[in-house]
């Protein structure tokens, strides 16, 4: 990392390490014993949120909805693609968030009553909150390239929530000839996970190579740059021959030249210019906006995504709920399992003093995003930030980098942080 000084680590990484200092003990004191937290979806965000209000405060009732029995984690699911990884093994249940205290219910949010403070269930149960803490995540916006809709993702998966489309996209890959193309297409920013379809790339490329190294790799963005570029870029030429006629990826910026509609039949994308990609695997991903619950419930905004005052994580717009996670607008803070792991921190803490009657600490956040370009070869950004005199997120000067070291023990030591990184953030989150 880039000159990421001890001093600058523990100035930025107070509100984040501060329960695993605490470890068990609870930090702020009781609160009133009816004192009711409900979390709404149980991934990175959520479930982080549930455990921590726990851990400050045990008197605190903390009751998570989330529908699915088994979460499993986007966060290394691109692994998959190269065969390093089942889905299984990204899956996890929420036993663990039980011993802690935690009543899990399984079920979906349908409907959010701000001024009775209660949330309905698809069961049609009601259930009342003092604080809502609303992780949902993300919806797509389906109808930004014509020709390209809902129905159609079955077919040109997105596999941007991990499960069933991951799956879906991974059996394509294999199947398809060759002497085949996959077309990738990133949508515009904000979207979660800034450097994923980048390491998407780098996993399938590195299967390819093995299987069928007459294929290719072709990513459509429609950015002018990307996330690490630098770094996965040094990271293709040396793995997959990139630059070279015969390289296995090929990164086209269409940033003056946008994609203009799909035809699906013959699975063919046009651009504004009249480019032609057709591809054998289409791997389309849409731009994303905060979970539907967070949207239908009055929490965002015109970008589609929720502001939030940030030193407590609650709502501009609607109070006694905090939104956290990717549905959060957090800006310049990156879409990410890690940045949604420290936003629960923040958001934990400060529900546990406002409902002591205490004052909310100053907050910090930190992200950091480790990808894979073989499985020998990691590399690395982070950052933390904090707010500034305008209350606004900032990044903090100099806390932060990309990887530095180039020469081959070092990108390797970089993949086995890439693996411990991922296992010890869903141990933080979910055990
Ligand atoms: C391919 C890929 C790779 C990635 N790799 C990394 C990585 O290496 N590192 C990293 O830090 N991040 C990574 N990310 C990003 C990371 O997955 C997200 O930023 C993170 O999951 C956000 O957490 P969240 O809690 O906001 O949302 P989610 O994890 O999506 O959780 C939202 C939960 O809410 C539930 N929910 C939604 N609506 C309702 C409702 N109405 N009622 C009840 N529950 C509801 C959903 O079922 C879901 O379980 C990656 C993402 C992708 C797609």
């Amino acid at each position: 990392m880039a000159s990421f000084s001890r001093r600058d680590f523990l100035k930025t990484s107070a509100t984040s390490s501060l329960a695993l200092l605490n470890g068990c003990q609870p930090l702020l004191g009781k609160a009133a014993s009816k004192a009711h937290v409900v979390v709404v979806g149980g991934g990175f965000g959520g479930a982080t949120a549930a455990k921590y209000i726990r851990y400050f405060d045990p008197n605190i009732r903390v009751t998570l909805i989330e529908p699915k029995a088994k979460y499993i984690t986007c966060p290394a699911s691109n692994w998959l693609f190269a065969g390093l990884t089942t889905l299984e093994q990204l899956s996890v249940d929420y036993k663990q968030l039980k011993n802690h205290g935690i009543e899990v219910v399984c079920d979906r949010v349908v409907q959010i009553n701000s001024e009775q403070r209660s949330v309905k269930l698809s069961s049609q149960q009601s259930i009342s909150y003092d604080r809502l803490v609303l992780s949902p995540g993300i919806d797509f916006g389906w109808d930004t390239l014509p020709g390209f809709n809902q129905e159609l993702s079955q077919r040109f998966p997105h596999a941007w929530q991990a499960g069933p489309q991951t799956e879906l996209l991974n059996q394509q890959l294999q199947a398809m000839p060759d002497n085949g193309t996959v077309l990738i297409c990133p949508p515009l920013d904000p979207y979660r996970c800034p450097p994923g379809p980048y390491e998407r790339a780098s996993m399938m490329a590195y299967w390819l190579k093995q299987h069928k190294p007459r294929a290719k790799i072709i990513i459509l963005d429609p950015k002018r740059s990307f996330s690490k570029q630098a770094l996965f870029e040094a990271g293709w030429k040396q793995h997959y021959g990139y630059g070279s006629a015969n390289s296995l990826i090929e990164w086209i910026s269409l940033a003056d030249n946008p994609l203009l509609n799909l035809d699906a039949k013959t699975q063919t994308l046009t651009t504004e210019f009249g480019d032609r990609f057709r591809g054998d695997v289409l791997n389309i991903i849409p731009p994303q906006t905060a979970g539907k619950i967070a949207l239908e419930s009055g929490l965002g905004n015109n970008s589609a995504w929720c502001p939030v005052q940030p030193i407590s994580a609650e709502s501009s717009l609607v109070p006694f709920i905090h939104v956290i996670g990717d549905a959060g607008h957090y800006a310049p803070i990156p879409k990410s399992a890690f940045a949604a792991n420290s936003e629960a921190k923040v958001c934990a803490l400060a529900i546990v003093s406002l409902l002591n009657q205490q004052s909310i600490s100053p907050a910090n956040w930190l992200n950091t995003c480790y990808s894979l370009i073989s499985p020998n070869h990691g590399i690395s950004i982070a950052n933390g930030y904090q707010i500034n005199a305008e209350n606004s997120i900032t990044a903090v000067k100099s806390a932060g980098g990309v990887s530095q070291k180039t020469d081959a023990s070092s990108l390797a030591l970089e993949a086995i942080y890439t693996q411990s990184a991922y296992y010890n953030l869903r141990s933080d989150c979910f055990d």
